[in-house]
């Protein structure tokens, strides 16, 4: 067997195991408003430490949980727990007004009771729905089914919030964005690391302007990914952009962490 096929029958071997062992855990990278920095929502983002590989880049196992199905589990464990904590926040940080940003992958569409497995989840923490949002990538908006473009349509009927996530990177068109009720672009961070230059008129910043022009006529907000730098959230901030995440704000980090950045701002 090539080693590469190896190397994911072993990952999937472990990811079963990393589910029954609860090896798996999400961290939160906070999500701010550019203008003040405030704290206005955070991503989850799944993390596994692997017995002896240590940390495994959710790059590597989410790809394999899609093609084994174990996404399925996994994602509305992730469902679940993040609405959890989002919950907990809200009671711990009243007047933080935060929302929470969950990954969900096209193969999660297979699920066919999805719609109603969210529902539940949000009715069972007391949640409300526009304070869920739910990233795509434009890899569901092209298969062209019938049953995704239901799906999510019922998600948004439910009060869901609906991010592009990635966007620029892939087949981003404008007949999708008519086609599907997105509320969130969220720019690549390819993007972003390419405003760095010194250069202000270098063609990055001339199509992100083009995609700020494109998503305030189509009414839909913009989140810039991947902020490293005071230059690059300086740039952003003179662009108008309104939301933004990156290592310049905070890492993705365990609920502990969070807490303190909340209890922080809270007193601020
Ligand atoms: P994504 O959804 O685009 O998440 C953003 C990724 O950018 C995260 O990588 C985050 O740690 C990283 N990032 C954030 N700020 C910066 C920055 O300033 N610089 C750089 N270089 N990177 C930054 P991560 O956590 O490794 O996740 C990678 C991808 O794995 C995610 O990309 C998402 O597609 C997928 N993923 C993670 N958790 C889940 C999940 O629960 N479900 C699904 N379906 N996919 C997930
Ligand atoms: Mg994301
Ligand atoms: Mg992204």
């Amino acid at each position: 067997m090539p080693s590469q096929a190896m190397g994911a029958l072993q990952l999937e071997t472990d990811l079963r195991k990393a589910i029954e062992n609860q090896e798996l855990q999400i961290y939160y990278q906070p999500i701010v408003l550019l203008k003040t920095a405030k704290i206005t929502g955070f991503e989850a983002l799944l993390r596994w430490e692997h017995p002896d590989l240590g940390f495994v880049s959710p790059t590597k196992f989410i790809p394999v949980a899609e093609e084994t199905g174990l996404i399925i589990p996994l994602g509305e464990w992730v469902i679940r727990e993040a609405c959890k904590q989002l919950h907990l926040w809200q009671l711990q940080f009243p007047s933080a007004e935060i929302t929470m940003s969950i990954n969900f992958s096209s193969k999660q569409f297979a699920q066919t009771n999805i719609v109603e497995s969210i529902k539940d989840i949000l009715n069972g923490y007391d949640l409300q729905p526009k304070h869920i949002h739910l990233e795509l990538t434009e890899s569901v908006l092209v298969e062209n089914s019938q049953a995704i473009d239901q799906t999510l349509k019922q998600l948004k009927a439910l009060g869901l919030i609906l991010c592009l996530d990635d966007f620029g990177t892939g087949y981003s068109s404008l007949s999708y964005l008519h086609r599907f009720p997105i509320d969130i672009l969220k720019i690549d961070h390819s993007f972003v690391m390419g405003m760095s230059s010194n250069d202000d008129r270098n063609s990055k910043v001339e199509i992100i302007q083009t995609i700020l022009a494109l998503a305030e006529n189509m009414g839909m907000k913009v989140v810039a990914e991947g902020i490293e730098t005071q230059r690059q959230l300086a740039k952003l901030r003179a662009l108008k952009f309104e939301y933004g995440q990156g290592y310049f704000f905070s890492k993705p980090v365990d609920n502990k962490a969070i807490e303190d950045l909340l209890a922080a701002q809270s007193q601020g």
